[in-house]
């Protein structure tokens, strides 16, 4: 059994209520589950009522418009989740046996605060919160000391609220467009004497990680933050992103990891792509990983983004059953043939009859819609094989 078993939600993109978190947990700890990963920042939303920086609250938490998929929504859409409510999701998943892990995703996926606080960008002018899917641009500068007494500053605000052992630092999807032409995080790469921006981004995140365990918390960081050789080994990483070398020898040489391979553990992609089977077969046996590597891996976690799930029964149906299956692997109960594996879905769909499990047919659907966005994110990060593979 891995000690870490974790689930992901995304209230950025979409919001979830207090009772529909709270029925979430119920599921999840029934299955095993003890490590509640709630993402809270991200390029379209804020979500942390944040006292310091009263900006946050009401400009970086509420986009003009949602422009995800298909339908564009033309009304206002977002608000932060009070510290009061931060805290009674905390202490009902404490009563369940589940740590909260907030993430505080930075240096990218940082539009939202930019847009309230354009002054820890490179160029200091104002950013627009983001409405639609994708990777931004706009990052933090990260020569200017203010970024890091700003974000340590929210980050204590964090602590108060979120007692756990776990602190989730993002370091993902953050391009060096910006720095490149910044004249300060030039001159700051050049005192660093680092050789690639993942490197430099790095030297922030380890400044990051290094307060945090100060504070007694040990960090997790998406797996691209590897890509900088120089990544603090204290962190553990979370690798979501496949076939990534860097992330290969940061857990061959000492470093922990956490499994959240995409194409097995994102339940937001659909039945079609990633059917029940494939969650299921997910194990540690990762191309590359040693025999040691392998002992540092220390949990599975399955996320699911809310960016095409604006409701809870899509949510649920997409959860369900394959979040059992995550379960499975996770408490290593994964030995048991698919067809027995089957079984236990049964049996235990029985115990969640409250969830909306959608019909079985759509478990292993051969064809289904899907929003452009969608599709060209399948098309950036599966093979065309792979998807082949999966269609016919
Ligand atoms: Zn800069």
């Amino acid at each position: 059994m891995f000690e870490y078993r974790g689930f992901m939600l995304d209230s950025v993109r979409h919001m979830q209520s207090l009772d529909e978190i709270k029925k979430l947990v119920d599921a999840i700890a029934l299955l095993g589950f003890n490590k509640f990963h709630w993402h809270l920042t991200d390029d379209q939303g804020w979500r942390f009522e944040c006292d310091s920086f009263p900006e946050l609250n009401t400009v970086a938490a509420v986009r003009p418009y949602s422009d995800f998929g298909k339908t564009r929504i033309n009304e206002p859409y977002g608000r932060v989740y009070s510290k009061d409510e931060m805290r009674e999701v905390v202490a009902y998943c404490a009563e369940k046996g589940l740590d909260v892990i907030p993430e505080f995703d930075v240096p990218g996926h940082t539009s939202a605060l930019l847009s309230a606080m354009p002054e820890l960008s490179c160029e200091g002018r104002k950013v627009k919160i983001k409405t639609h899917q994708g990777i931004f641009k706009d990052v933090l500068c990260l020569a200017n000391e203010k970024t890091f007494e700003v974000i340590t500053a929210i980050i204590d605000e964090f602590l108060e609220i979120f007692p756990g052992e776990y602190f989730h630092i993002g370091g993902d999807e953050a391009p060096s467009h910006h720095w490149k032409h910044c004249p300060h995080c030039q001159k700051r790469m050049k005192e660093l004497g680092v050789k690639s921006y993942a490197e430099y981004q790095n030297c922030f995140m380890n400044r990051l990680i290094d307060y945090l365990e100060s504070k007694g918390r040990h960090c997790i960081v998406w797996n691209e933050a590897a890509r900088g050789a120089n990544l603090d080994k204290r962190a553990i990483i979370q690798y979501w992103k496949e076939k990534e070398k860097p992330s290969i020898d940061f857990i061959n040489s000492g470093g922990k990891a956490i499994l959240s391979p995409f194409s097995y553990c994102y339940l937001d992609y659909d039945y079609l792509i990633t059917p029940l089977n494939r969650v299921y077969s997910l194990n540690s046996d990762i191309p590359g990983l040693t025999d040691e590597g392998k002992k540092n891996i220390v949990g599975v976690e399955a996320p699911i983004w809310t960016e095409y799930i604006s409701d809870i029964n899509r949510l649920e149906e997409l959860l369900f059953p394959r979040i059992i299956a995550v379960s499975k692997v996770a408490l290593a109960e994964n030995n048991k043939s698919y067809t027995e594996f089957l079984c236990d879905v049964n049996e235990i769909r029985n115990r969640l009859s409250s969830y909306n499990f959608c019909n079985e047919k759509m478990w292993t659907k051969s064809r289904t819609s899907m929003p452009l966005g969608w599709l060209k994110f399948v098309k950036d990060h599966y093979t065309i094989d792979f998807i082949k593979e999966q269609l016919f």
